[in-house]
């Protein structure tokens, strides 16, 4: 018996990196996961790639996180596939690093939007499913250690995941009633492509000379002496997607090796 055997969830920004690993683990242990992202032929990929191994446990959708439409087309999508909903995890995110003087309306609003308004979405159209189930539910969205610290090149993306703590808290205070619980996991620097996308950035706007300089200086002070893989991420992600975590809400973990001692 798996640690979430028969749950179904909804893992955004499923179609690679931290998402798709959140997914694969759910599957590993039983779950029931709609892969779900922006980009629609690479998640589709991924659910193909799975289905192999877990057939009719996997399903796909498109979605664009700050579209309201879409995303209840995706829970819809998932309830038919799979008969409810029991699980969200509000992944998907985006960065774009800009020296902060630098920093203009339109990559705010970007940033904010994906990251900040696409967790809001997330949360109020699953709680939404979930209420009208009526036997409760977990949403989880991840944060980061830019939640906990303020960076100098990245600092709409820092505010939109401070965002993701303050939602993740008003979203278990309001949906405790309905026995839905709202957590949070927080990474530190995990290597994806959104960190090799973020290198050549920095180094686009002068803050790095050559690649791989950002994150080896970023990465320096962890305590676990190197950088996370995504599998490093999954151990704590199924759990807070099982029912161990039942008494847990309104908390986000840290998951950095020890870089911010919060
Ligand atoms: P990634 O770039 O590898 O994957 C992000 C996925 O989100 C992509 O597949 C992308 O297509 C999708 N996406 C982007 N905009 C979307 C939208 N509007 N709607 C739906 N999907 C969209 O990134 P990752 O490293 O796997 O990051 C996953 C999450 O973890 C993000 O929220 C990120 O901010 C967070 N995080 C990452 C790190 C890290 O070091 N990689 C650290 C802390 C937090």
């Amino acid at each position: 018996m798996g640690r979430v055997t028969d749950r179904v969830c909804i893992v955004t920004g499923a179609a690679q990196g931290i998402g798709r690993a959140i997914g694969e683990a759910l599957l590993d242990e039983g779950a029931k996961v709609c892969f779900a992202d922006i980009n629609g032929n690479k998640v589709a990929d991924v659910a193909d790639a799975n289905r192999a191994d877990y057939g009719d446990d996997v399903t796909s959708a498109q979605v664009d996180v700050t579209d309201r439409d879409q995303v209840r087309a995706m829970i819809a999508h998932t309830v038919e596939t799979h008969g409810r909903l029991d699980v969200t995890f509000n992944n998907a995110g985006v960065n774009k690093p800009m020296n902060f003087m630098d920093v203009t309306e339109d990559n705010w609003n970007f940033i904010m939007g994906v990251n900040g308004l696409g967790c809001m979405i997330g949360m109020q159209e699953s709680a939404r499913q979930m209420i009208q189930q009526g036997q409760g539910g977990k949403i989880i969205n991840t944060a980061s250690i830019a939640s906990r610290q303020g960076f100098d090149n990245v600092a709409p993306y820092c505010a939109s995941k401070w965002a993701v703590v303050s939602l993740t808290q008003s979203g278990a205070r309001d949906l405790a009633k309905h026995d839905i619980t709202v957590t949070g996991f927080a990474p530190g620097v995990v290597a994806t492509e959104m960190w090799k996308q973020v290198d050549r950035d920095l180094m686009d706007i002068g803050a790095a000379e050559r690649p791989g300089q950002a994150m080896e200086e970023f990465s320096a002070e962890i305590l676990r002496g190197r950088v996370a893989r995504p599998e490093d991420i999954t151990g704590t992600t199924t759990f807070l997607a099982s029912k161990d975590s039942d008494y847990m809400t309104g908390q986000i973990v840290m998951i950095d090796g020890g870089m911010t001692l919060v």
